[in-house]
């Protein structure tokens, strides 16, 4: 079988009957549907809820951070 460069990141070999190599292939698939990481981050804190707006903690972690904060520190 033939092999010729892949014409997109010129690094990979792929059959002449393929358009792009299986990781050009694999990395334009994946954009398609692809969503902006920052908007659907995870909390760090639960690892449960999603953040958005680039908040650094969910509603719900926030609320018990706050709570237990004035508790602590008053
Ligand atoms: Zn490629
Ligand atoms: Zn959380």
């Amino acid at each position: 079988m033939k092999y010729k460069k892949c014409p997109r990141c010129e690094l990979n070999y792929m059959t002449l009957q393929q358009k792009y190599c299986t990781v050009c292939l694999a990395e334009m698939q994946g954009k398609k549907d692809d969503f902006d990481p920052i908007a659907m981050d995870t909390c760090p804190f639960c690892e449960k809820n999603p953040l958005k707006n680039g908040e650094d903690m969910c509603a719900v972690c926030r609320h018990k951070r706050v709570k237990s904060q004035s508790f602590d520190e008053i």
